[in-house]
């Protein structure tokens, strides 16, 4: 049996081993931390991942965790609408709606179709030798045919594979993400929604069982985050204490020990290639984006399954590496840029620009709700590779 190791059990690592499993891999995955629990967030899986996880089976159980309903899209500050679109309009268009979960949810789905023994929990991997495809870890040796590099932004094996391409660079933003009860909030007021205001941005997504995740960035510069979660909170209450309802609300509930405050970094320069010898980069490792089109998971995941798919035909892994390559750069390359452009809008703050900026949002928004969608069309129309 063809032998996988795959290092990091984020999303896009155990994506990667269920897929690789699926097609008769034998799959080890280390992960260098004690568990796989996720930093307590919600996550939203856009269609074309919804698309790539039918692959391996959960895209159902999934869309069974659907919350979002009515509409949903970009608001003011103030809460005026600059852009609406909604759940029924992108299940009509793209055949599926966007859905937002736990992140441990997604977590734990996928863990769940891992073969028995397959996840080494408190495993580093040290080292991999791109031609032979030994992987060195803090418990041993491995020997694979394929090395999955799935170890996130800060990945060593990138560095080791690619050494002299430059690192992630800083967005200009930092994020706060926390989930809390969303329980007496009217329904009305509790609309999926992202609102911009000047350098500002704050996003409500109600969830299942009356919870709602909301996230936040500022632009600020990075290093800044305080030395205690109840600091966090403070600054949270007093950058967002004047936006429109719910969000002060929600603030408010949010418990300071379930706020994640992480500075956002990505890499503007691409990778020349997601593969050397026998081994593959994905996820964050191979394309880390800034969250404005909320595609990093997503965009692991569609490397995961298309990774599969491309050893499975098989040939040589070097080979399948080379297609896998192909297909992967082109697509994420884009969406990379796209949502950098985002971030870009979003840390506006001089007046003016901010006032353009909504105008230009709130025109495109004026088309209805199927041409606010359009500009997502290259992203969700998407298809995984059939086998
Ligand atoms: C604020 C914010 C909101 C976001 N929202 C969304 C969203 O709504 N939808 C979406 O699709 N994406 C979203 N993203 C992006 C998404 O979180 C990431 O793109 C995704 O989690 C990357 O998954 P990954 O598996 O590639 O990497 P990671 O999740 O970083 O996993 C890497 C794993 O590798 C392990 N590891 C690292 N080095 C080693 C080693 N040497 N040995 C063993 N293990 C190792 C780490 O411990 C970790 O578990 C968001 C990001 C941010 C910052």
């Amino acid at each position: 049996m063809a032998e996988a190791v795959v290092i990091g059990a984020g999303i896009g690592g155990l994506t990667a081993a269920a897929a690789l499993a699926r097609r008769g891999w034998s799959v080890t995955v280390c992960e260098r931390a004690p568990s796989i629990e996720p930093v307590g967030s919600g996550l939203a899986i856009a269609p074309n991942a919804l698309r790539a996880l039918d692959t391996i089976g959960v895209g159902d159980r999934v869309r069974e965790l659907a919350a979002l309903q009515g509409v949903a899209g970009v608001r003011r500050a103030s809460g005026g609408w600059l852009s609406r679109t909604s759940v029924k309009a992108a299940q009509d268009r793209y055949g599926d709606p966007i859905v937002l979960l736990l992140r441990s949810t997604v977590v734990e789905l996928l863990a769940d179709l891992l073969p028995p023994g397959a996840l080494r929990l408190d495993t580093a991997v040290q080292g991999v030798d791109a031609a032979s495809g030994r992987v060195t870890t803090d418990a041993g040796e491995l020997r694979a045919d394929l090395v999955v590099a799935a170890d996130g932004i800060r990945s060593s094996t990138r560095r080791a594979l690619f050494p002299g391409h430059p690192e992630p660079v800083y967005s200009g933003v930092t994020s706060w993400r926390f989930v809390a009860s969303s329980r007496g909030i009217s329904g009305q007021a509790l609309t999926g929604a992202e609102s911009w205001g000047r350098g500002q941005v704050f996003g409500v997504m109600p969830l299942a069982r009356d919870e709602v995740y909301c996230y936040a960035t500022a632009t600020v510069p990075a290093g800044q985050g305080h030395a205690t979660p109840e600091e966090e909170k403070a600054e949270l209450l007093r950058r967002f204490r004047g936006w429109h309802d719910p969000i002060p609300a929600l603030v408010d509930r949010a418990d300071p020990a379930r706020v994640v405050r992480s500075d956002v970094f990505y890499m503007d320069t691409p990778l020349p290639a997601f593969h050397r010898g026998r081994v593959a980069l994905l996820g964050d490792a191979a394309h880390s984006m800034t969250p404005n089109l909320g595609q990093g998971a997503c965009q692991a995941i569609e490397d995961a399954v298309v990774l599969a798919h491309r050893v499975g035909e098989g040939g040589p892994v070097e080979d399948a590496l080379a297609a896998y390559t192909r297909d992967r750069l082109p697509r994420t390359t884009p969406i990379v840029q796209r949502s950098a452009s985002i971030n870009r809008m979003t840390r506006w703050s001089n007046p003016l620009a901010v006032t353009a900026r909504d105008a230009v949002v709130s025109l495109a928004g004026l088309a209805g709700p199927t041409a606010a969608l359009r500009q997502a069309d290259a992203v969700f129309n998407w298809w995984p590779p059939e086998n």
